[in-house]
């Protein structure tokens, strides 16, 4: 089925708060395997509003309206869609009670009469109470079989409306179960993983494979629609089997939730090995990831920032020569640091970074983005020099993503691999 948004709000046109109604909502009916052709933003105008709901309706099964829905002059939502649909409104009793309950539980001294506008509803509208807010969703469901669900701005009253009532209801108009699993690559580029994967995202619809892009990782979505989810699951186990053989050890979890830093912490108890990181142009956000997943202490053992050539050469023992001859910025560097991170500390594992995140310092040999890592492991190191684009803040979380996965390949290829 074809679903469409249309976020309702002046001040997301005008760019003072940022649509994440639209990101969230778009993902989820992904997840249920719907799929989004259009997302539409506009302004508090009535005109511009029912243009924009009949053109939607035209064009997809389902449309989804957020914003609008409140009590002040301005939010016309509900009542454009009533007139789009030729339907009148009326008082629910219901929806009336339910604000006044709203109201007398957060002890509010007076109901400004402008909130009972939220209590009127459109004849024949599927009422969605509000938790969280006072005003109501609603679904209107049209003679053509076409679905228009209203839900209010507010994410906090959006989020919980969507996933406790509407995701009941698109599960009921759509019906058959929606199986779907994450294929989580890191250290690929984005299009590098759409060119190695374009025949599977062109080439289906059952399943389906939706590629989503983060700062050094592609997860890829492979979703299946099937009368039992174990139909469903048959269809998608063997295009996820299909992209793990394209993509090796770049796949690094089928997990939605597990992270990379995690996965790598698993991969570091498993082998019963500990980690120490040397870091400059990151400063610490390397050590920072890795601090994020609970119970990292059993393996991690200590983290350097040494921004300076001296601090490299005081903490972490970077000769003097190989900083004169090649420079701070340069593979030699990187190695030096690791070992020495991994030496001075007694850590098994240990992994660096050194780089140019600018927007100042570049030479004509090294520019802004050069960035050198490196993975001192059994007495050896791997070392990787990338050219990352973008701004300061970019590059520094692209080397700590390529760091990252630099030290997953490089355990895995020290205690995975058979030789
Ligand atoms: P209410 O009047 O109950 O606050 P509403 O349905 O009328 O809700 P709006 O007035 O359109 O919603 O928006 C209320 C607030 O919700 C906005 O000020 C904004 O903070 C947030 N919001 C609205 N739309 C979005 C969106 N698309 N993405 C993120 N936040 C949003």
């Amino acid at each position: 089925m074809i679903a469409e948004l249309i976020s309702v709000g002046t001040e997301i046109l005008l760019g003072n708060i940022v649509n994440t109604n639209a990101a969230y909502l778009s993902e989820k009916l992904a997840v249920l395997g719907y799929s989004v052709y259009f997302q539409t933003t506009v302004g508090d105008n009535e005109e511009r509003l029912a243009m924009a709901i009949s053109a939607a309706l035209s064009r997809s099964d389902v449309v989804i309206l957020s914003g609008g829905l409140g009590p002040t002059e301005d939010d016309l939502t509900k009542e454009t869609a009533a007139k789009v649909l030729g339907i009148e409104c009326y008082e629910d009793k219901q929806v009336k009670e339910a604000i006044t309950t709203y109201f007398n539980k957060r002890k509010a001294k007076e109901v400004t009469e402008n909130n009972w506008k939220q209590a009127m509803v459109p004849e024949g509208a599927r009422i969605l109470f509000n938790e969280n807010g006072t005003a109501p969703g609603l679904i209107l469901d049209t003679k053509e079989e076409k679905h228009l669900i209203l839900l209010p701005g507010p994410p906090g009253e959006l989020k919980p409306m969507f996933e406790n009532q509407v995701m009941k209801y698109l599960g009921e108009i759509n019906p058959g179960t929606i199986y779907s699993q994450m294929v989580k690559i890191h250290g690929v580029g984005e299009s590098a993983v759409e060119t190695i994967v374009k025949d599977l995202i062109d080439g289906q619809n059952n399943p389906t494979v939706a590629p989503y892009a983060k700062t050094g990782e592609v997860h890829l979505r492979v979703t299946a629609r099937a009368d039992t989810k174990k139909e469903a699951k048959k269809l998608v186990q063997p295009v996820c089997a299909e992209i793990k053989s394209r993509f090796g050890n770049a796949v690094y979890t089928t997990d939605e939730k597990e992270t990379l830093e995690e996965s790598i912490v698993k991969l570091l108890k498993k082998h019963d090995l500990t980690l120490a990181t040397a870091e400059s142009c990151t400063g610490g956000l390397l050590a920072g990831r890795l601090v994020n997943v609970p119970g990292v202490s059993d393996v991690f053992q200590q983290g350097f920032v040494t921004y300076s050539n001296k601090a490299k050469r005081k903490l972490l023992d970077v000769s003097k020569s190989t900083l004169k001859k090649y420079g701070a910025v340069s593979k030699q560097t990187a190695k030096e640091m690791a070992a020495g991170a991994a030496i001075l500390t007694g850590a098994d594992v240990a992994v660096s970074i050194t780089g140019l995140a600018g927007p100042d310092g570049a030479t004509k040999e090294k520019p802004v983005g050069m960035v050198c890592m490196s993975c001192y492991i059994k007495e050896k190191n791997f070392t990787k020099e990338y050219n990352f684009t973008g701004n300061r803040q970019k590059i520094r979380e692209n080397s700590v993503v390529y760091a990252l996965s630099l030290l997953r390949h490089s355990i895995l290829e020290n205690y995975e691999t058979k030789k």
